[in-house]
């Protein structure tokens, strides 16, 4: 037995994530988390909302609420909606903790101890009536370079020429609109992370079983241009950790706060103290997952998460916990991904494209999501969402295949033996044999993918046991051996209701619900992981009871299909 933490990207908290968020990290994430569960490890599996930052300042005054309460509220929706998807964390927290406070200043305090922080002098632009500093990408106004009317302090989107906000013609503030601005002298913490380049490079030149996505990404920022910058880490915003030195105050730095990508990471660390509060543990609990001093070294740790969040979590948070000089857990194993995209463009929120974690579940059960979503997961490169694809992975893989043998064996069952398991016949037909063999070899294949967190392989393969077991029915064909031969029927129909029991503990990462709905229909709590595959479908002795269960899949229909198609395509500019 293994303690592994698992950890996914922390969604953010303005609104609603789509389906490219969740296959890009907490998806898969509970997927390993499951599967590591199930074969017997301890694990403990973070997840929280992100929610400090300009962004959210802007979405709570569109909704009209001071930003803790949008944040509060919030919080509970994405709750929610990764509940509707099964998403089992063992706790979903929140940045804006108290804890992670405490945290984020500890951090900041060693880090400025240990030589690695530095205050520097910026300008920038203050708005006056909204009483604020903008950052760059909130300030508007005409580019210098095309004439665009609209190009922003950091881009002109119109002729992506890089700009700075005092390039701009006529600039205002795009919060209010205000021409009130003027340039201000502000003072900003530095984290020095070009003194941690060789501690980084050395840590990531030892990762060799990482993904070649996660070190490419974290070498390029290495090494390209003038290699790993310093960055600032502080903002002059309301919304956010406080500035303060480990428990004391700043001087210099009143009423500013650490910068959102400072604190977020942190989050991974405070939402297991979190964890062990909300139960009324002491801080041993968690610090046996965080500090390598007390336990921690035993812990794989592993991440999830997009490819855009790689640079965050191989360098800039490394360097925190590094530059710390503190006994902290850092990352065994990071699993990126690539973009999942939609019917040939990309998701897009402002213009209602694709589809989002709340518009999934009202149209279909979380298993049907699970599913295509993570045998289709964009590991070696972008994948796309289509309608038709989605169709056919329902109604093939999980209608045609799983479904339609789980039905056609206990239906048969019940309609020639009863609603129990059948006795009578060889222990195991010799048919049977050849597909225990067969199932042995495939579920240590399927097993090596999901130890290794090859999402689509383990999926591939998994479809591949349940294909074995309807080729083993449609040969044995007990429909017809029953009248001259009741005795083998049955030996097979009992070997194939034992393969159900199999299915649904194999099949529990990906499908939980399919996977609690048969395990409750065959009336048994034997879940655990088969290593020896003639064993477990022995389980299920003759005699024991079991019910026919409902429809497990209902298959999408062509018409249902096209009007989704129509629903989700977005408005066109
Ligand atoms: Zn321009």
């Amino acid at each position: 037995m293994t303690r592994i933490l698992i950890t996914s990207a922390i969604p953010y908290i303005n609104g609603v994530k789509h389906l490219g968020n969740l296959v890009g990290s907490q998806l898969p994430a509970d997927l390993y988390a499951r599967y590591a569960r199930a074969r017997g490890h301890e694990v403990l599996f973070l997840c929280a909302t992100d929610e400090h930052g300009t962004p959210a300042e802007i979405a709570a005054t569109k909704a009209g609420m001071p930003v803790e309460e949008y944040c509060h509220q919030m919080h509970r929706v994405q709750a929610k909606l990764a509940a509707g998807f099964r998403l089992s964390f063992d706790h979903f927290g929140r940045s804006s903790s108290m804890q992670n406070r405490r945290l984020t200043q500890h951090f900041a305090g060693a880090l400025a101890d240990n030589g690695l922080m530095e205050e520097r002098s910026e300008r920038q632009v203050f708005s006056i009536d909204d009483d604020r500093f903008l950052p760059d990408r909130y300030i508007e106004g005409t580019c210098p370079n095309c004439g665009y009317d609209k190009a922003r302090g950091d881009q002109c989107e119109n002729c992506t020429k890089q700009l700075e906000p005092t390039d701009l013609i006529e600039p205002r503030s795009s919060l209010s609109g205000s021409t009130r601005l003027e340039v201000r002298e502000t003072k900003h913490l530095y984290l020095l992370q070009s003194k941690l380049k060789g501690d980084l490079a050395e840590w990531i030149d030892s990762k060799s079983d990482w993904p070649i996505l996660t070190t490419s990404i974290a070498r390029k920022w290495l090494n390209d241009g003038d290699g790993l910058q310093d960055r600032g880490i502080t903002r002059d915003l309301h919304w956010g950790v406080p500035v303060a030195r480990g428990g004391e105050p700043w001087p210099g730095m009143e009423n500013k706060v650490f910068y959102v990508w400072f604190d977020a990471p942190i989050e991974y660390i405070a939402c297991a103290a979190e964890w062990a509060d909300a139960q009324g543990l002491d801080e041993e609990h968690w610090w046996r997952w965080w500090r390598t001093d007390e336990g921690a070294d035993d812990v794989r740790y592993v991440q999830f998460m997009g490819k855009d969040n790689v640079p965050f979590h191989t360098l800039s948070f490394p360097a925190t916990i590094m530059g710390s000089g503190e006994p902290w857990k850092v990352v065994d194993y990071i699993k990126s991904f690539n973009y999942l995209t939609y019917d040939g463009g990309q998701f897009s929120t402002s213009q209602g494209r694709g589809i989002f974690m709340d518009q999934a579940l009202d149209l279909l059960p979380p298993d049907y999501w699970r599913w295509w979503l993570l045998s289709h997961a964009p590991e070696t490169s972008d994948s796309e969402f289509t309608w038709d694809s989605f169709q056919a992975g329902v109604n093939k893989d999980l209608a045609d295949v799983l479904g339609n043998f789980v039905s056609r064996v206990t239906k048969f069952c019940r309609s020639k033996f009863g609603e129990e398991v059948p006795e009578g016949g060889e222990e195991i037909t010799e048919r049977g044999r050849a597909l225990v063999a067969e199932l042995q070899e495939r579920l240590e294949t399927y097993c090596k993918h999901m130890d290794a967190i090859e999402v689509r392989r383990a999926a591939a393969e998994l479809r591949a046991m349940w294909v074995a077991g309807n080729e083993f029915l449609q040969d044995a064909a007990p429909w017809s051996t029953f009248k001259e031969d009741p005795g083998r029927a049955a030996a097979d129909i009992r070997f194939a209701l034992n393969l159900i029991r199999v299915y649904a503990v194999i099949s529990a990462p990906f499908i939980p619900d399919a996977s609690a709905k048969l395990l409750e229909a065959l009336r048994t709590e034997e879940t655990k992981w088969p290593t020896d595959m003639e064993q477990a479908l022995l389980r299920l002795p003759a005699g024991q009871g079991f019910v026919v269960p409902d429809t497990l899949f209902a298959k999408i229909d062509d018409d249902q299909r096209e009007e989704w198609k129509v629903t989700f395509a977005g408005k066109r500019d």
